[in-house]
């Protein structure tokens, strides 16, 4: 089973996803960790996040990158996000995703475009959202908790302007997939939340979801 799960930054689709992998024993891939080694690597090569050649050189890097826990700043997300907009960084990444994806057993995989490009025939497709204010606020407590520093406005306007650049791309822009579940967590708790994910998988998977509502 394939389980895709896409959305914007902050609305708790990384959370949901790993949780969604041990309930149904499926391995996970954050695909997000891609783009941020690439915005790494980059900037380890002194490289132009908004050059093309640049951001491709920084395609090549170890496997070992991946737990890095620097992948996780801000700094490195904003980078991600500028190089993920270059056609040839997402196709550099393409093919571990599928391969990811398409591995005997199926998998769990978060980030923007996993229902829409990477894996479209998916068993179970979620979209999850929240409204910009909710993420801006799990970031800002999530930064305090980590000891960084942290100004709400400052991290309201980084939300928004990612979220801008991640839907208005030509190439595999944000978007629900045509046959996804939407979650909206604005309002809910993180363990609701994944009870409601839960819920639409097992919907999914037992045919119960009507496919196409009048
Ligand atoms: O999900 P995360 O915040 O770690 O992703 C970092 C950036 O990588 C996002 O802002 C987005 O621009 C990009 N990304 C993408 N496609 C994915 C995953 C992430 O374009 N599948």
């Amino acid at each position: 089973m394939i389980i895709a799960v896409d959305g914007p930054t902050a609305s708790g689709k990384g959370t949901i996803s790993k949780r969604l992998a041990k309930h149904f024993t499926l391995p996970f891939l954050d695909t997000g960790l891609l783009y941020r080694a690439v915005g790494w690597t980059l900037r380890d090569q002194g490289g132009n996040a908004d050059d093309p050649a640049d951001a491709l050189a920084a395609c090549i890097f170890d496997g070992t990158l991946l737990d890095n826990p620097g992948l996780r700043s801000e700094t490195v997300g904003g980078l991600a996000s500028r190089v993920s907009i270059h056609p040839e960084v997402r196709r550099a990444l393409d093919k571990r995703q599928r391969d990811f994806a398409y591995q005997p057993g199926g998998a769990v995989l978060d980030g923007r475009d996993i229902g829409t490009v990477i894996a479209p025939d998916a068993d179970v497709k979620l979209f999850v959202t929240a409204s910009s204010e909710a993420r801006a606020v799990r970031r800002f407590e999530e930064m305090k908790r980590r000891g960084e520093p942290a100004n709400f406005d400052d991290i309201l306007a980084d939300i928004l302007k990612r979220d801008e650049r991640d839907k208005n791309r030509s190439t595999a822009p944000l978007k629900p997939a045509q046959d996804a579940d939407l979650l909206d967590t604005t309002d809910l708790t993180i363990d609701a939340a994944v009870q409601q994910a839960i819920a639409l998988v097992n919907a999914r998977i037992s045919g119960r979801h009507d496919k196409d509502p009048a």
